[in-house]
């Protein structure tokens, strides 16, 4: 047996022919075909194994965090997003203080954890330096940034503001799919990643899972990714086309892919922050299910209302139209019907803890591939392909 086990390949630096290289491709494939055959698999023994780990680790825990949505104005215009630069939105950028506010309002009704998320602009790039400060001053909660790609000097000011984390998501690891789809380069993307965990920011990366023309190798490289990077936060959501976009009529991602995503996810990066994305929540409803996969985060919205209709990223957000206290009692409550614990704490990611490996995840595979013949996975594999190349000619 190799040892590949542990994560050693770098898909971005392999441009010589030596010994070594070629054995890092060797494993590099062979990771990338055992996730391929993951996801075809029926999801029922990946969501036993990803729930028995997240349990084990967090002991049962689910975090709470809050996000306020604090401007909707961006710069980029990503042909999936619906409040991209040319779409017809009302724009909104909400006062300093007003966000220092909710942050407290967030604090005073129990969460641990402040996620402050807006589209890609300059607007607060001073400004953002004072409300961090003044949040970490006058509460204890963990504050998290997700405010689009930036220099090395902004994300260091932020950081020496108090921030503690910073969510980015890759949206798919496809450099030719993510220019098609954002006007950008993959490698910035990346880049900016690079400077988020230089500087020790908790850094969180994740996917899109089902854009059009995304294959089921492009997500098995997205996972891999995930752990050779060592992420600490996953963001994994099916993709909602959105009116208004260019992608507006393509199909949905897949609900059960995406669990899948979020179950191997966990089974192979372990202690990793996963939520059951926003993006999820809005396919399956608030139901128990979304906490079958393996996620251990859930995030609850604490933007007014006529912000956060705005902030209309898909249509049909789940969180838009409840208030957030009842919204947080009934989450309390789901989340105790599941037999788990809700809970306000920071829940910050002790890195180091474990190393990402894919032992688990080969046995798994194993195991299915003795009880089901492959020819029904190759069927559901050209079914999810057949989904995802609906609307390659809108690209
Ligand atoms: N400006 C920030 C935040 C972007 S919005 C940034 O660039 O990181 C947060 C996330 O919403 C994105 O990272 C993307 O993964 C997700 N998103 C946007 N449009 C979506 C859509 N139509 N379907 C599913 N997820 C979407």
């Amino acid at each position: 047996m190799y040892s590949y086990y542990i994560i050693i390949i770098s898909f971005h630096t392999v441009n010589c022919n030596t010994n070594t290289t070629d054995f890092k491709l060797h494993v590099a494939k062979h990771l990338m075909s055992l996730i391929e055959k993951a996801l075809i698999l029926p999801g029922e023994l990946l969501f036993e194994e990803a729930k028995k780990i997240r349990d084990k680790i967090f002991n049962k825990k689910i975090y709470l965090r809050a996000i306020i949505e604090f401007s909707n104005v961006c710069v980029n215009d990503c042909a999936y997003c619906g409040i991209r630069r040319s779409a017809d939105v009302k724009r909104y950028a909400m006062k300093e203080e007003e966000i220092v506010k909710l942050a407290q309002y967030a604090e005073d009704i129990g969460y641990g954890t402040i996620v402050l998320q807006s589209g890609q602009n300059s607007i607060y790039d001073e400004s953002l330096c004072e409300v961090i400060r003044e949040i970490k001053e006058t509460t204890s909660l963990a504050v998290t940034l997700s405010c689009g790609e930036k220099s090395f000097e902004t994300y260091k000011k932020w950081k020496e503001s108090g921030a503690d984390r910073y969510l980015l998501k890759q949206e798919t690891s496809n450099p030719e799919l993510f220019r098609k789809l954002t006007n950008r380069s993959l490698e910035k993307r990346f880049a900016c990643l690079k400077a988020l965990l230089d500087l020790n920011y908790e850094t969180g990366s994740g996917n899109i899972v089902g854009l059009p023309e995304q294959k089921l190798e492009d997500i098995a490289k997205d996972i891999v990714t995930f752990a050779e990077w060592n992420f600490d936060m996953l963001g994994i959501g099916p993709f909602i086309p959105c009116y208004g976009t260019p992608l507006e009529n393509c199909r949905a991602g897949d609900v059960e892919l995406t669990m899948k995503v979020i179950a191997i996810s966990r089974i192979v990066c372990k202690d990793v922050n996963i939520p059951a994305t926003t993006a999820l929540r809005t396919k399956v409803g608030e139901v128990s299910n979304i906490f079958d996969c393996g996620a251990n985060v859930v995030m609850g919205n604490v933007t007014p209302y006529e912000y956060k209709k705005l902030y209309r990223i898909y249509p049909g957000k789940v969180c838009v139209f409840y208030e957030p206290e009842s919204w947080l009692e009934n989450m309390k409550e789901l989340i105790k019907s599941c037999g788990l614990k809700p809970s306000g704490e920071r829940g910050s990611r002790k890195k180091g803890r474990f190393k990402p490996n894919f032992k688990t995840l080969e046995k798994i595979v194993e195991k299915l591939n003795n009880l089901s013949e492959d020819l029904t996975s190759w069927e559901k594999r050209l079914e999810i392909e057949n989904i995802t190349k609906d609307c390659s000619k809108l690209l």
